[in-house]
């Protein structure tokens, strides 16, 4: 427990800024029925943008990955910290669920799909039967695939991207809570990456009215989703330092901010303040309360990219660099960065409470 906060502040911060409805399913939230949402919140009237939905094709899945919705979104103005500048996303539309893969290229989406599909086969026993996309010509390298392996491919007519709502608000929706992290953390872009990715993590693990207040997480694996490890994001840590090399004055902790879930690993991944590198640490002390990154409290930090955070912020990750045409030598993504991307359940759902996209029609 943070002090100073009620438990539904808590909550609300850690989960990515969901509504109140939404968190009294929560069972953290709910054991503590008294609480109230005292404060009213700063970050969320910056983060969240709505516009009507689409209206979605009443046509629902009836079981685990028989139709699964991807898009392409980028490229972005501003690289992640791992090189990318697109993201794919992956949709099930019956559970929800949503798979976010950063990448470095546009070609990166034949392998990634391919993983995706593997990872399905593997860990579900399933063969996704038709994938939807409204932005089929990004898709074109897979439509020999799809057609060799008897998969329906599907792609909205152009100009009509409604047909696939379900994408787009699921998009909507990451960016929503994509946001409302940065500001929270008051990161600089450079960071867009992991908030994409823990946005997606936090999304799968969240009750969405469309779910009869389910989360993805558990129409997926039919368990409820842990919760005991979740922090707020972008906040002061330190970790256990265990690379001291034998020197006894060395710094017995490292200081860092919390950054999201590793896939496949237990611990937390953090962001060194000092040596500027990403770690994984299961010995963490965490300041819930601190934000090293706000410039308010920190000016040590006030570098010009901070600067630029402000600049950009009115537009948020809608940072479309429509000359961006590809090229250039493509990074590799670190390790740690592979491993969170390859399959883990990054995703998402929501639908009621979250209206379609504003026009973020990035896709190349
Ligand atoms: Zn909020």
């Amino acid at each position: 427990m943070v002090e100073g906060d009620s438990t539904m502040d808590l909550w609300h911060k850690r989960l990515g800024h969901p509504s109140e409805k939404v968190l009294k399913f929560i069972p953290h939230v709910s054991q503590h029925s008294r609480s109230k949402n005292n404060r009213p919140c700063d970050v969320c009237p910056r983060a969240k943008q709505h516009r009507d939905s689409f209206p979605l094709s009443e046509n629902n899945a009836a079981s685990l990955f028989e139709l699964v919705h991807c898009d392409l979104w980028g490229s972005y103005r501003t690289r992640s910290s791992c090189g990318a500048q697109y993201y794919l996303t992956i949709v099930d539309d019956y559970s929800r669920a949503v798979w976010v893969y950063l990448l470095c290229n546009k070609t990166e989406i034949e392998t990634m799909f391919l993983n995706f599909v593997a990872f399905v086969d593997r860990q579900f026993d399933k063969k996704i039967k038709k994938v939807r996309s409204d932005n089929g010509t990004e898709f074109n390298c897979l439509r020999d695939y799809f057609f060799n392996n008897g998969i329906v491919f599907e792609t909205s007519c152009v100009g009509t991207p409604q047909q696939n709502g379900r994408v787009e608000r699921k998009h909507q929706h990451i960016m929503n809570v994509a946001r409302a992290l940065r500001f929270q953390g008051h990161l600089p872009m450079q960071f867009w990456g992991e908030c994409v990715l823990t946005a997606c993590y936090l999304i799968n693990r969240t009750p969405s009215s469309v779910l009869n207040y389910k989360t993805p997480y558990e129409k997926l694996f039919g368990k409820v989703p842990k919760f005991h490890n979740m922090k707020i994001f972008g906040c002061l840590c330190y970790a256990h330092n265990q690379r001291r090399d034998g020197d006894k004055f060395a710094s017995r902790s490292r200081k860092c901010i919390f950054v999201g879930y590793p896939y496949g690993k237990k611990g937390w991944k953090l962001y060194d303040l000092e040596s500027k590198e990403y770690i994984v640490s299961r010995d963490v002390k965490f300041y819930e309360h601190e934000f090293p990154f706000d410039v308010q409290l920190d000016t040590t930090h006030s570098t010009p990219f901070i600067d630029s955070e402000y600049v950009t912020e009115d537009i948020g990750f809608e940072t479309y660099d429509a000359s961006f045409e590809g090229g250039g030598a493509s990074m590799a993504l670190q390790d740690n960065e592979q491993t969170q991307l390859q399959g883990g359940l990054h995703g998402d759902c929501n639908g009621a409470d979250v209206a379609a996209n504003e026009g973020l029609s990035v896709s190349g």
